[in-house]
């Protein structure tokens, strides 16, 4: 989707550092990182979010949770880390484009606010 901005990354339009690509998931430190760790997990495949993952795309999905355990592990934070994602605006998600937060190499608290 021209208009989206991890479309555009992935098209490399719009550079991104890179933790990890193949061809269908693709792995990139975020820009505001809120932990020493913070890395967005993301599907090539357009999906706007968890809501519209059904059995048409959930492969690409589950392979986005096999890099999430090869980063964790890459990284050292397979035993303390967290794995997010935010669906609609309330829930904060500001990029219509499915990703996955992982995030670690702090403590965390919960719930979430
Ligand atoms: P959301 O709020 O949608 O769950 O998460 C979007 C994330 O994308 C935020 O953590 C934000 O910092 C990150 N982000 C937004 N724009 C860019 C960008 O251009 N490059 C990178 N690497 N991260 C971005
Ligand atoms: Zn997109």
């Amino acid at each position: 989707m021209d208009d989206c901005l991890f479309c555009r990354i992935v098209a490399g339009e719009i550079p991104s550092n890179k933790a990890y690509e193949d061809d269908t998931v693709l792995a990139f430190h975020d820009i505001n990182p809120q932990a020493p760790v913070h890395i967005l997990i993301i599907p090539k495949q357009h999906i706007a979010c968890a809501a519209d993952i059904d059995e048409s795309n959930s492969a690409v999905v589950a392979h986005c949770f096999e890099v999430a355990a090869l980063l964790a592990k890459e990284k050292g934070i397979e035993d303390d880390c967290r794995i997010v994602n935010n669906c609609g605006e309330k829930a904060c998600q500001s990029v219509m484009h499915l990703h996955f937060h992982l995030i670690g190499g702090r403590d965390f608290t919960w719930p979430p606010g």
